[in-house]
Parts: structure tokens; sequence; C-alpha cells
């Protein structure tokens, strides 16, 4: 199914819409705009700017990188281990498994691992996988991907929340939150105790130290990277920057950009496995850095998109997110960032309607922390889709007519007062148009203002005349 049959069903959701509602008043978007007010608007520009360019500086030296962060990681104990494609990463965590005897994994919050199906692998394979971010544990419980990527279960309601609760934890309802919250917290402390495996991603690797680390507002990273007696830590190659004081600046704007707070409840970094003389922490730690069809970006017109820092400002953002949700996107990544991603990673032809998925209006090139102009690279990938002949006959048709008209002055001077007159015709007294010919999508769910009839060309040549 492609986005347009997916959003469709998204509007006639009516307990989404409701839910997604609430989203959008929820205002994350007005948090990041008090915290980044708070921070001073043009020091934030500043700091947009000096984000872009760490960025961009380590996807230019992304091999050497690598290689650094590769020679640092295994210095310190760890196992690096390098995945061409999503399906060999998650070979890689199954053959783990198998080498350490794994039953059971608790996860924090990892979108590579979405990309790589990996909890039905492990659930096939014998191993028993538990979210456990609370958003990515209810997604879970309701067996549905995430729909948003700092917040997965943002469509899901209270009630519908509460209801899996009752349903899979066997006790009584609740409704109230911190209630639900901790109940969660009870279930989820047993499986921190008797899991063998701690699966996250990582927001960065740092080349310096050989280190990962994720940002979370949860604490339950802490319990993954350090209670298990193997991690794993799964992620894109694009995610190795220089050194720790380049992460200190991404993450100024990172936790800003994503919920509005100066800083995340926990940053917790893993540098090889604990220590002889250390209590806490896994006995293995491997590194998988996945390619995934990063590297086809390097070099391209989408390049600028690898420096994303997944921070979910682009759909708090975005008008079409935020009345679609997630799912519509559907793939592992949703809204403006995903509408770019989804189709360079799985190949524009399968996945046709993404780069339409948007209004252009440039909210998310503006709120971008790391200054990525998804308008531009949505437009680019519409000109990729033209040159591929991958468009519908009829658009193509009519573009080319566009084109030839647009060559002649008085041509299209006529067509457009003919359309002009037809359409004002069209909306009758009311001026409005129920429906579109030939645009139908135009008046699906609304009406269309009917034109007053004259062009501009006409009023134009009418106040030159004095008229
Ligand atoms: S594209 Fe920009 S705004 Fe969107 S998630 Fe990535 S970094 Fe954040």
């Amino acid at each position: 199914m492609q986005f347009k049959a997916r959003a469709r069903a998204a509007l006639a959701d009516a307990t989404l819409q409701a839910n997604l509602q609430k989203f959008g008043s929820a205002g994350l978007a007005a948090l990041r705009a008090r915290a980044v007010d708070a921070y001073g608007r043009d020091a934030f520009e500043r700091l947009r700017e000096a984000g872009a360019e760490i960025r961009d500086r380590a996807l230019a030296h992304l091999d050497t990188l690598i290689e650094r962060f590769e020679r640092e990681a295994t210095r310190r104990g760890a196992t690096v281990l390098f995945a061409r494609t999503a399906e060999e990463a998650r070979d890689l965590v199954l053959e783990i498994c198998r080498r350490h005897r794994i039953t059971k994994a608790v996860k924090s919050k990892s979108m590579l691992s979405e990309e790589a199906g990996l909890n039905d692998a492990l659930g096939a394979a014998g191993v028993t996988p538990i979210e456990t971010d609370l958003g990515e544990y209810i997604i879970q419980l309701a067996e549905e991907p995430p729909s948003h990527i700092i917040a997965p279960a943002v469509h899901k309601s209270k009630d519908q929340v509460a209801d899996l609760f009752e349903r899979f934890h066997g006790e009584p309802r609740k409704t109230d939150i911190p209630e639900m919250t901790r109940e969660a917290r009870a279930v989820l402390r047993q499986h921190f105790l008797s899991a063998d495996l701690g699966i996250t991603g990582a927001n960065f690797l740092i080349a310096e130290t050989g280190s990962g680390l994720i940002v979370t507002n949860e604490g339950n990273g802490r319990m993954v990277t350090t209670l298990p007696r193997v991690h794993v830590a799964i992620t894109g190659i694009e995610k190795v920057i220089p050194t720790l004081e380049d992460f200190s600046t991404l993450m100024r704007l990172l936790a800003r950009s994503a919920t509005g707070q100066p800083i995340s409840n926990y940053i917790s970094f893993f540098t090889g496995p604990k220590g002889s003389a250390e209590r806490e922490g896994p006995e293995h730690m491997y590194f998988i850095l996945v390619d995934g069809g990063r590297t086809n970006l390097v070099g391209s017109d989408m390049q600028a998109m690898l420096r994303c820092i997944r921070c979910g400002a682009c759909m708090n953002h975005c008008p079409v997110y935020k009345t679609v949700g997630g799912h519509a996107y559907g793939w592992v990544y949703p809204g403006p960032m995903g509408a770019v991603l989804t189709p360079s990673y799985v190949g524009l032809e399968n996945a046709l309607d993404l780069p339409h998925a948007a209004t252009m209006c440039n909210q998310c090139g503006v709120v971008c922390p790391v200054k990525i102009p998804l308008p531009d690279l949505l437009r680019k990938l519409r000109e990729q889709q033209v040159d591929r002949g991958l468009r519908p006959w009829t658009e193509r048709f009519a573009l080319r007519l566009w084109a030839w008209a647009a060559l002649r002055p008085r041509a299209y001077a006529l067509g457009a007062r003919w359309a002009a007159r037809y359409l004002r015709f069209l909306g009758g007294g009311l001026k409005r148009i129920g429906r579109l010919p030939f645009a139908g999508g135009w008046t699906l769910t609304r009406d269309f203002p009917a034109p007053a009839g004259r062009t501009f060309r006409d009023l134009y040549a009418k106040s030159r005349r004095g008229g």
C-alpha cells in the first residue's frame, strides 16, 4: 500500500485523528520554540550552523573516522562488526545470541533494529525481545511499529494504553498515568534483571574514545547497557563524530529540538565491556555498524540527509505528519525526514508517493537543528522520479502540456483566461468548487475557492489602460 492509501485510512480513523489532535496541541513544537527563545534566537542559529558544520565535517572524513572508532573501541575491549545491510546486521545479532546462549534481550530504542525487523527474528530464534522505552513497550504490546522517532506511541490514547496494560499485566485497569507508569516499571524491572542481552542503538559514536552513547529520558538505557552480561549497540555508520567536544555541541541542539529540554535526563556512554575492577557493565560489548544504503547517499544529491541527528523536530512541525500520523509513511522513518530517507534507502520506485507527502511549507527546513534542506531534497527526489519516468502518465502529460504552453505566451494567456472563466462557472453562486475536474485530490476533503474569473494579465492590462 502506498502513502496516499494509508493517509486516506488515517484520515478516516476517528480515534487516531483525536489522538493526533492531542499530540498537536500537546505542543512539542511550542516547547522547542520556548527553549530556543530561552537560549536566544541568534545564538541558536549560530548553534545550528555549528551543528551542520560538525556533521558535514564528519561525513567528509567518514572513512577515517570509522577506522579510528574501530581502533579505539577495539583497544578498549569491544568488538566492532560491520554489516552491509540491515539484514546482515540482524544475522550478526542472531549469531551473537547463539554464541552467548541468550534467551532474553532487553532493548532500548533503536531505529536500526526496526529497519532490520530484529524483534521478529529474535522471537523466531527463541530469544524473547522486550522493549524497555515506555513508548516502544506500549507498541510492542500492541504489535505495531513506532509512529514517531522519539515518541513511538504518540498515536495511542491513555485509554488504549490502559486496555493494553490490563490485558498483558493481569492487573486491575488503571487510568492514572503515574500509576500506569509505575505498573509498567515493575514489569520491566523483572526483565532488566533476568535478561542476558541488552540491545541499544547509538545517538552518536565518538571516534576519539571508541565510545557509543544514547540519550534518553527514562533511564532504561542505563539498565540495558549495564545489567545484562552482553551488550550490542547497533547503529548506522553515519553516526560517527570526531570528538566529545563535537558531541557537546550536538547535544545542545538535540534535546532542545526534540523536546524543548536544555538537556535530556540521561546520557549513557558505553566504552567497552566492564573492566576487572568494575562492578557494573557487560562482560561482552559489540558494536554493529550498518551501511544499509547510507554510502549510496554519500556524494549524491541526498548527502545532507546523513546529517540527521534523529530529533523528530521536522515531524513535530509538519502539517502532513500531524494530520496523518507516522504509520501512513509505511516504513521505519516518518515525517519529512522519512519522506527523504525511505525512498533513498528502499528505492525511489518503492516509495512513489513519499516525496509528494509534503506541502513544501519549509517548516521542517527552518527547525532542523543541522540545517538539512528537506524541501529541496524532496524536490530533487521528485525531479528524479520525473527523469526516470516514475510518475503516472496523466501527470507527465499534463506537465508536458503546461511546458508547451509556457513557452508560448499567447497560448498560455488564452488557456489561463478560459480556465479561470470555466472555474468561476463551476464555482456557481457559492464561489466554491466541490469537485475539481482532472484534479479530484484537491477537493477530496475540502472545497476549492473559485477564481474571480479574470486573470492577472487581464487585470494588469486593464490597470495599464487606466481602467
Ligand atoms: S531531519 Fe532534521 S529535524 Fe528531522 S529528525 Fe533529522 S535532524 Fe531532526
